[in-house]
């Protein structure tokens, strides 16, 4: 049998649901490998960096498996700290990527080559930062955002300001647990469950509040090893009571670049005609290189006329409306 490394996938790169029976609690739990080893191959980042964009691509996974979709969850990252901009994309059925850029005018690489701590944390989304959560659907309707969410970034971590999203959007209680280490990425989302008649906020159940407690205490106590070594179901019994935890089957998560000449296209397109024709006079061509898994889409001086041609423009090709 013959692998294909650049779409390749394997046992480790998985994503499972799970419930925790007489508590009032479902969760999912993610691990990547050769997904997250490939997703950046392309990219030199320093340690710290890496590391925040290992998080936010678990952090994709959790929430297109805890949301329903059909399409591509993005979450982006803008601030105007080290890292200006992050983007980590997950689709409905479990295709992976994602970039960071580092800004170096922020430091050197080598200040940001250290774990990454609530401190440097800040450091690299800075003061005045937030991310956005899309879900673009693409459904047989075509493509087009369907739902949005902005979110300041003002906890001291990924993890800590998407608690903060669930909390606003979904008003569900929500727990959530990101690493990332050199050869993996993992992590761990534990939500309460709606009770009969939708309220959570336990004033019709000490008891269930008190689960719900047990559960958060137990998902504090799970260290980044654990997380990044052990099975799920390991990791979940550092604290519950695993004859309660069911584990549904997992589905696997693949690197998977979605770039095409089309979209480039697009791009080009949106860039306008002048400049492009700019491009072609200055440079001959016009390359542009996908920032995700570097590949390089070259438009020379006949292609970009095409590109700009009346007849060839998108609304004439599409008449099936
Ligand atoms: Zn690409």
């Amino acid at each position: 049998m013959v692998t294909d490394m650049t779409q390749g996938t394997q046992a480790s790169d998985e994503v499972r649901r799970f419930i925790i029976e007489h508590h009032p609690v479902r969760g999912h739990w993610v691990r990547l490998e050769s997904a997250w080893t490939q997703l950046r191959a392309h990219q030199e980042l320093p340690r710290a960096v890496r590391e925040l964009l290992g998080q936010a691509v678990s952090a994709s996974v959790l929430l297109a498996a805890s949301l329903k979709f059909d399409g591509e969850l993005t979450l982006q990252l803008h601030g105007d700290g080290a890292v200006r901009l992050l983007v980590a994309q997950c689709t409905n059925d479990f295709r992976v990527r994602g970039v960071a850029r580092f800004d170096e005018s922020a430091g050197t690489p080598g200040d940001f080559d250290v774990p990454l701590t609530p401190g440097i944390f800040r450091r690299l989304v800075g003061n005045d930062s937030r991310f956005a959560v899309t879900v673009e659907s693409s459904g047989t309707t075509g493509r087009g955002a369907r739902y949005q969410g902005i979110v300041p970034l003002t906890g001291s971590s990924l993890a800590e300001c998407l608690e903060a999203y669930f909390a606003s959007s979904e008003q569900l209680p929500t727990r959530i647990r990101l690493v990332a280490g050199d050869e993996r990425a993992a992590g761990l989302l534990l939500q309460r469950m709606p009770e009969e008649g939708g309220r959570t906020d336990g004033t019709d159940g000490s008891h269930a509040q008190s689960a719900w407690e047990d559960a958060e205490r137990a998902v504090d106590v799970i260290t980044a090893e654990q997380l990044l070594a052990e099975s799920v179901e390991t990791v979940l019994s550092h604290g519950c009571d695993t004859r309660d935890l069911r584990l549904f089957s997992g589905d696997a998560v693949r690197f998977s670049c979605r770039c095409n000449e089309g979209r480039v296209a697009g791009l080009l397109r949106a860039l306008g005609a002048e400049e492009v024709r700019r491009l072609v006079r200055e440079q001959g061509a016009v390359t542009i290189t996908c920032e995700f898994c570097q590949r390089p889409y070259r438009f020379d001086a006949a292609e970009v006329e095409r590109l700009f041609d009346p007849a060839n423009a998108p609304e004439n090709r599409s008449t099936l409306h």
